[in-house]
């Protein structure tokens, strides 16, 4: 095992810190030390600025360290799906993903395989010359993300909640918010203002990602006062998303068993418009489970 390998040992990778040996069982997460993914492929549906013309080169990984009720990916974040790569698969799929017209290196719930794929990406570096994208939840712990500097340009953070009792309830993660908000100020520093080439597509910077549930608006409001006032409304992007859809447990609770409403979407972003915020905004159509990719439990390609 590598020297950034040992952390896998004695695993702190993420804030619930579970010290788990992954090489010889799974943590919290669900993984062990065997990368796993369950798709890798170009993705049309992530913000335009990381599209460009053929898409992002999506590569989703199995497991994940929160445990959302509502998670449109449960199917490999908590139900087990994937198949394991080496690192220099890992590697090779990258410059597949390049050869293909990708964007990006868009890394999707990559938390618990961080020293992997670093060390994938350090494998093509010479080659690679697309941005990678660290596509994550927003719980993350800051010393994971020293990591990553020098490999990651672009962080695609989600913040879900301001409040610790509803992330406790939705993520059986209490200490989200504190959580997320430093490891954000950690994502600025290494990745600095938004760049994006002549032709729009987005080369560094931080895109903050929040999802509107339904009936937690004034959380919403909460969490983008904090970030206003965390951050000058020039260092981070904001992407207002109205895509819930009550899936996987999310019917385990009354008021998670419908739609955001669009009365309750607009308002939160009318509010991130009044703190002076730029981004992305949702069509309320993409409130759809057909826009769930197809994930697989072996290899397809
Ligand atoms: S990444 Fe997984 S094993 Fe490591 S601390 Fe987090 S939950 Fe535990």
């Amino acid at each position: 095992m590598s020297a950034g390998m040992d952390i896998l040992k004695h695993c702190t990778l993420c804030p619930r810190r579970c010290n788990t040996d992954r090489t010889k069982s799974p943590g919290f997460c669900g993984e062990t030390d065997k990368v796993r993914i369950a798709r890798a492929d170009l993705h049309l549906w992530e913000e335009p600025c990381l599209v460009g013309e053929h898409g992002a080169g999506t590569v989703f990984f199995s497991g994940c360290s929160l445990k959302c009720c509502f998670c449109q990916n449960y199917e490999i974040s908590a139900l087990g799906k994937g198949f394991e790569v080496t690192t220099r698969e890992l590697g090779d799929i990258f410059l597949k993903l390049r050869d293909m017209g990708a964007a990006n290196i868009d890394l999707v719930s990559p938390t618990h395989f961080v020293p992997q794929i670093c060390s994938a990406l350090d494998m093509v570096k010479d080659s690679l010359k697309i941005p990678a994208v660290y596509n994550c939840g927003g719980y993350e712990q800051v010393q994971t993300l020293k990591m990553l500097e020098g490999r990651v340009s672009i962080f695609l953070p989600d913040l879900k909640y301001y409040n610790s009792a509803l992330s406790q309830k939705y993520s059986a993660a209490a200490d989200y918010f504190p959580a997320a908000i430093n490891a954000i100020k950690e994502m600025v520093r290494i990745a600095g203002k938004p760049v994006f080439d002549p032709n729009g597509v987005m080369q560094r910077g931080v895109i903050v990602r929040h999802l509107v549930l339904p009936g937690q608006r004034h959380d919403s409001m909460r969490l983008l006062d904090e970030l206003a006032s965390a951050f000058d409304t020039d260092q981070i992007l904001i992407s207002i998303m109205s895509q819930f859809v009550p899936v996987y447990k999310a019917f385990e609770h009354k008021e998670l068993s419908r739609r955001t409403s669009t009365f309750e979407y607009n308002s939160v972003v009318d509010h991130a418009v009044k703190l002076g915020f730029e981004g992305f905004f949702q069509q309320r159509s993409s409130a759809n489970t057909h826009f769930i990719p197809e994930f697989y439990d072996c290899k397809y390609f």
